[in-house]
């Protein structure tokens, strides 16, 4: 990750860019552009040795124009109040191109949870929940998982949720394991609609994407998911890359194989079927169909845009490209199709799971699955009309101006009070 650009800058000249092609007055825009609260609090939690720890978090509630807030919580050490605003205003960007009613939030905790027992993780988690607890509510705002986070920790949330309140109430998070009220299909999601949203790219493109060479950033939860379920529309995934490094071979990896010696090893560096290992930047520049970067932000900046060779970008992780590498591949004929179309399957699902936990009726995974297609194919329709429709130079700020114009009118509909 480079340090060039603070993601809510990012944030703040996306809807810039986008906005001057739409009819929004400047105070309107103004108010889209910064979070309506945040949340800063210090957890103080016990660790297993006796000792005190503290723990930076915040939650960041954006935009509830169009729903309750919405927007996972990540545990990194690599939290700032600023990346915390930036991912919240991304998610009510993100739900609108989706169109489901919700506005955005994100939280985090500034902690790296491999250096922590799951006591102590439990711990952190039931403390932020409990921070939480007057903030968030089925109709309030839901968190869900993000960077780090999982089934496990929605689980100790929504339990902490609900002893405090004396209820049940499982739809105040998303994300839960199926057990204890979450959806089948929800861990599976962000690779889903990356895998839909490329595939569509393609089409578009009039291509076939079972030809496509693929590089993909990032073997985590989004990363490993796209590259098997873009793996299994006959395209070869080429490279992939984690923390422990990135392996190449030009005749293509079995996705699967990766995963298990990731599973068994901790990382995809060594995997023996590699023809080579290289550098996160030669996999970022490697010359394929379609990358799909799916770590975190700022992954790729303006020098090395300028390397960048892929035909198609989607866009897995939540900014993984600084605008000044926006710019650079604006100039070229490389397509980057944006995180809050790419990603939106993670939050479309616990959209299912929240509508599933009101109606306390479960849906079969096939349903969940046909559901999100049936959204993302609707929302990727919609948003290559807004690019073909407006005077914009990228998909991105193709997706800026449908999802603005959604809040915009959410909000002129609903006026200002008091
Ligand atoms: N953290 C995911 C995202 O960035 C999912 C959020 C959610 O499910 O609410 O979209």
């Amino acid at each position: 990750m480079t340090n060039e650009a603070n993601p809510f800058e990012s944030l703040q000249s996306q809807i810039d860019s986008a906005a001057v092609h739409l009819d929004v007055s400047a105070d309107v825009l103004e108010r889209l552009k910064r979070p309506e609260r945040v949340l800063e609090t210090n957890l103080t939690v016990e660790m297993d040795d006796g000792s005190i720890e503290v723990f930076e978090a915040f939650r960041s509630q954006f935009n509830g124009d169009r729903g309750p807030y919405k927007g996972g919580i990540r545990f990194h050490p690599g939290v700032t109040r600023d990346e915390v605003k930036a991912l919240s205003g991304w998610m009510v960007y993100k739900t609108a191109v989706v169109d489901i009613p919700y506005g955005g939030g994100k939280g985090g905790v500034v902690i790296d949870p491999s250096e922590y027992s799951e006591s102590e993780l439990e711990r952190v988690t039931r403390s932020f929940a409990t921070e939480l607890r007057p903030f968030i509510g089925v109709n309030k705002d839901i968190p869900a998982p993000d960077v780090n986070t999982g089934q496990r920790e929605m689980n100790w949330i929504k339990d902490t949720y609900e002893t405090l309140e004396d209820t049940t109430e499982p739809g105040v998070i998303t994300g839960k394991a199926p057990d204890s009220g979450g959806s089948l299909g929800r861990v599976e999601a962000t690779g889903r609609s990356t895998m839909l949203t490329a595939r569509e790219a393609f089409d578009w493109l009039g291509r076939d994407i079972a030809d496509a060479t693929v590089a993909v950033q990032g073997y985590g939860n989004a990363g490993w998911i796209a590259a098997k379920l873009i793996q299994d529309l006959g395209a070869d995934v080429v490279a992939v890359s984690d923390s422990s490094g990135a392996i190449h071979n030009p005749d293509g990896l079995d996705t699967r194989d990766v995963k298990a010696h990731k599973n068994e090893t901790g990382g995809v560096a060594g995997y023996p079927e590699a023809a080579e290992e290289f550098g996160n930047d030669d996999l970022l520049t490697l010359d394929v169909d379609l990358l799909v970067p799916a770590a975190l932000e700022n992954a790729i900046d303006a020098d090395l845009a300028v390397d960048v060779q892929a035909d198609v970008i989607a866009e897995a992780a939540n900014g993984p490209l600084t605008p000044g590498a926006d710019e650079v591949l604006a100039d070229t004929d490389t397509y980057v199709f944006p995180d809050i179309l790419t990603n939106a399957g993670g939050v479309t699902v616990s959209y299912f799971e929240w509508v599933q936990n009101r109606q306390r009726f479960y849906w079969s995974e096939e349903r969940v699955n046909d559901e999100l297609e049936v959204i993302i194919v609707d929302a990727f329709e919609d948003l290559v009309a807004a690019y073909e429709d407006h005077d914009v130079e990228t998909l991105r700020e193709a997706a800026y101006v449908l999802a603005i114009q959604r809040v915009v009118d959410a909000f002129e509909e609903s006026g200002t009070w008091p």
